[in-house]
């Protein structure tokens, strides 16, 4: 990848995706998942179809033109055909092709203040989303730390599709979800299928990663012990707001790099 635009960012995300793949971590398994990161303010670097993370190394990931992306998820143009043409079009570097989820990825990287995207199969996540029970992943918060990671507002999204029409679905609730409640979702449940974190930094990411795990997992436990309890409204608000909390969530965030500029 000769004419990648930051090559520290390509050395990240390698490192990133093999951490991520840890069979420990149960997030992925063969050739599942993806991650991206931005390299330009209109460029992201993100994982070519059919790798295994676990295994990956910068021959994996293509750097791509995220306005053709854009372009085409705005239009109306479907089909097989118009997205191969995009992968061959649009990669700026790499030999790879895009993994055909780099479609909701775009949609993520176009969010502002998203710098690294993760998206993986957790087996404790994937648990809940293939359940009637996905909806208790959003309807309120169970413990303090995970509204410091996740924030208050995770999103859930029915099961569409993978590529085109899943990426113009997640686009759509994506600005709905906005509009709503004035901040950007920092954990994408897709339902039957996995999760998006949106990360502002790769360590952001990461994070969001485990405590999405984690609360899954206190979820399934609390489920199984009797039913889940919710923290009050006014508490989750208060956890959200106060300045120690505000202080802990910027220091969780030391990693910031922060390169993702003002797109809507
Ligand atoms: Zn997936």
């Amino acid at each position: 990848m000769s004419t990648v635009a930051t090559p520290s960012r390509l050395a990240e995300i390698v490192e990133l995706s093999r951490t991520i793949a840890e069979p420990h971590r149960e997030l992925v398994i063969l050739a599942e998942g993806n991650t991206s990161v931005r390299s330009a303010p209109d460029r992201m670097i993100v994982k070519a179809t059919g790798s295994a993370m676990e295994l990956a190394t910068e021959r994996d990931f293509v750097e791509v033109d995220l306005d053709a992306f854009w372009r085409l998820i705005d239009s109306d143009h479907d089909g097989d055909a118009v997205v191969d043409e995009l992968f061959r079009s649009a990669t700026l570097a790499g030999a790879g092709r895009p993994s055909v989820e780099s479609l909701l990825h775009a949609v993520c990287q176009r969010v502002a203040g998203v710098d690294t995207v993760i998206h993986t199969h957790p087996t404790a996540v994937n648990a809940v989303l293939c359940s009637d029970q996905a909806e208790l992943l959003v309807e309120g918060a169970l413990f303090p730390d995970q509204i410091v990671v996740l924030g208050r507002r995770p999103m859930l999204v029915p099961y569409v599709d993978p590529g085109l029409p899943l990426a113009r679905e997640v686009n759509r609730l994506l600005v709905a979800h906005i509009d709503a409640y004035g901040e950007r979702p920092r954990a994408i449940y897709l339902r039957n299928h996995g999760l998006f974190a949106l990360g502002s930094s790769v360590q952001d990411a990461v994070q969001i990663t485990d405590m999405a795990v984690k609360c899954a997992r206190i979820l399934t436990g609390a489920s199984t012990i009797g039913a889940p309890v919710f923290l009050a409204e006014e508490s989750a608000e208060r956890i959200d707001t106060r300045p120690d909390e505000l202080l802990r969530r910027r220091m969780l965030d030391v990693a910031r790099t922060d390169v993702a500029t003002e797109l809507d």
